[in-house]
C-alpha cells in the first residue's frame, strides 16, 4: 500500500500539521517539529505532545508514515568545530523532538564541505554525527536525503549516501529519503519509465533499497544536471510524470511516506489523487 502526503505546516502546534494532511486526504505527512529557520525552540510541551499523539491515533497516521524534517541551519559534516557541535547539538535536539512525538523518522540533508574540507573527510563527519545523535536518542531512525548537490552539498551522489551509510555503527537507524526534484537536478535522468527504472536499479545496487524510509515527490523547475533546487507542481516542469507512475506501481515504494513539497499547497489534495490514479493494481 502507498502512503502519500505532504509537508504541511505546523503552525499553531505540531498537531495542526495532523489536520492538516486529513484536510488534503493524506494518509502520511512531513512537518518540522520546530521554526526551521531557528537554532533553538522552546521544549514541546506534554500538552501539545498528547494531542498530537492522540490526533495521530484519531485519524490513523502511523508513525512510519510521518518525517519529520530538521531545521536547515544543521550541517552535520561542517568544516569547523564550532559550526560542526552547534550542528550536532541541535540534531540530537530534533531527534529528541522526534522522539517524544513518538515518531520514528528524521529526514535531514547531509552536509556541506563548505570548500574547506574534501569530500571524504565531510561524509566522515556526516557519519560520526549520526553515530553520535543515535547513541544519545532511542527509537529515531536518521533519514539522509539525497540533494540537488547545489554549491558545496554532498549527497547528490548514491555512492556519497552509500559512503555515509558504510560508516555508520548501527545500520538500523540510518536511511535514505530520495527527493524526485533533486534526483533530477543531480543528473539522474527519471523523465521515462525505463530511465527511472534504471536509476532506482543503481540506487539498490549502490546503497540498498533497504535503507529506503521515505520519497519526496516533486517536480522540478531546472533541466537534468543543473545541480540547482527549485521545486515544481507534480504535472509541470522538466520530469515530466512517468516518474511518479513508476512509483505508484513499484514495491519498493510500499508502506514509506510519499511526501509532496510542490510549491501549490493549494493544489496538494488534487496531486495526492493524481498519484492514486496511477495506480494500476
Ligand atoms: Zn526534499
Ligand atoms: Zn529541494
Amino acid at each position: 500500500m502507498k502512503y502519500i502526503g505532504a509537508h504541511v505546516s505546523a503552525s499553531g502546534g505540531v498537531e495542526n500539521a495532523v489536520l492538516r494532511s486529513v484536510e488534503i486526504g493524506a494518509n502520511a505527512f512531513a512537518l518540522f517539529t520546530k521554526n526551521q529557520r531557528q537554532w533553538k525552540a522552546p521544549a514541546l510541551k506534554a500538552d501539545t505532545i498528547e494531542k498530537f499523539k492522540r490526533f495521530c491515533q484519531v485519524h490513523q497516521f502511523s508513525p512510519d508514515h510521518i518525517l519529520p524534517h530538521d531545521s536547515y541551519l544543521i550541517n552535520l559534516g561542517s568544516p569547523d568545530s564550532e559550526g560542526l557541535a552547534k550542528s550536532r547539538e541541535a540534531f540530537i535536539d530534533e531527534m529528541d523532538r522526534a522522539n517524544q512525538l513518538g515518531l520514528k523518522l528524521l529526514n535531514f540533508h547531509p552536509g556541506s564541505h563548505l570548500n574547506k574540507i574534501s569530500e571524504k573527510d565531510c561524509l566522515a563527519r556526516i557519519a560520526e554525527s549520526i553515530n553520535l545523535a543515535v547513541e544519545k536518542v532511542p527509537n529515531v531512525v536518521a533519514v539522509i536525503e539525497n540533494t540537488a548537490g547545489q554549491g558545496s552539498n554532498l549527497g547528490w551522489r548514491f555512492e556519497h549516501l552509500a559512503k555515509i551509510i558504510e560508516q555508520v555503527e548501527n545500520k538500523q537507524r540510518v536511511g535514505v529519503c530520495l527527493d524526485t526534484c533533486h534526483l533530477f537536478s543531480a543528473g539522474y535522468d527519471i523523465s521515462s519509465y525505463q530511465s527511472s527504472e534504471k536509476v532506482f536499479a543503481e540506487f539498490d545496487q549502490v546503497v540498498g533499497n533497504s535503507y529506503l524510509r521515505g520519497m519526496h515527490l516533486n517536480g522540478s523547475k531546472t533541466a537534468l544536471a543543473s545541480r540547482v533546487d527549485r521545486h515544481h507542481t507534480l504535472r509541470e516542469g522538466t520530469i515530466g510524470t512517468e516518474v511518479f507512475q513508476f512509483i505508484m506501481n513499484q514495491p519498493q515504494f510500499d508502506n514509506i511516506p510519499l511526501i509532496l513539497e510542490t510549491i501549490s499547497p493549494e493544489i496538494w489534495a488534487d496531486e495526492i489523487k493524481f498519484l492514486r490514479s496511477l495506480e494500476l493494481n
